[in-house]
């Protein structure tokens, strides 16, 4: 994410080149960096990176706004606001479940959308300031930060230790094998006793930390579970 280190990162969904470019135009002018995608499939391309916050058209060449919305959402958390030329498009999304933060309705002033993007930012923002959260009084786990700290110390976790960690504890008290884990965490299906040998190096860097407690249990036979 790109908050505190520079711009923020916009994606830019919409097939017409005028919207699009004149789009892209403003929002760099405003200090944003801006990506622009054409269709759908391109758009889920492009969400591959890193990204602030999405601006997608509903009336799209290849798949309709909701359809990419609801794919977008699997892959990011940041703010999603639809671009629509219909009204009924609007009542669409007003019942729309699948993860739209906002609207404007074509054609809309660039200072009103600027302003619904600046304060989906900021709300963005403080969801993730949030986010940081006390396991115990010896643990916290910053989900925004992808930090793992025992008693106020950061604990030195490789990218993937720190993963497993993060989805372990989101989901406590559930028992996943080894297979499962890995799926989550690699996002492909692989050799699972990877999963064995990063488990073991996550407790032994949370215990060197200072932890006392087993966070990580092993259920024999079945695969991991994290202790609520
Ligand atoms: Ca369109």
């Amino acid at each position: 994410m790109a908050e505190g280190e520079g711009k923020p990162l916009m994606l830019i969904v919409e097939d017409d080149e005028d919207i699009a470019s004149m789009l892209k135009s403003y929002f760099e002018m405003a200090g944003y960096l801006a990506t622009t995608a054409s269709s759908g499939k391109q758009a889920l391309e492009k969400a591959k990176r890193a990204c602030d916050v999405i601006l997608l058209d509903v009336g799209l060449p290849d798949m309709d706004g909701f359809s990419v919305c609801r794919a977008l959402r699997g892959v990011h958390a940041c703010p999603i606001i639809f671009l629509t030329a219909r009204v009924e498009d609007a009542d669409a999304i007003d019942g729309f479940s699948a993860g739209a933060d906002d609207y404007v309705t074509k054609p809309f002033s660039l200072e009103v959308l600027a302003a619904r993007v600046r304060a989906q930012l900021a709300r963005s923002q403080r969801v993730r300031r949030i986010e940081a959260v006390r396991i115990d009084d010896m643990l916290s786990i910053d989900y925004a930060a992808m930090e793992v700290s025992v008693c106020g110390a950061a604990v030195p976790l490789a990218r993937k230790e720190y993963e497993i960690c993060a989805f372990l504890s989101k989901h406590a008290g559930r028992v996943f094998d080894r297979d499962m884990i890995y799926e989550q965490v690699w996002g492909t299906a692989g050799d699972s006793s990877v999963v064995t040998e990063h488990v073991r190096r996550l407790r032994r860097a949370l215990a060197e930390a200072g932890a006392c407690k087993e966070y990580i249990k092993t259920v024999w036979g079945v695969g991991y579970t994290w202790r609520s």
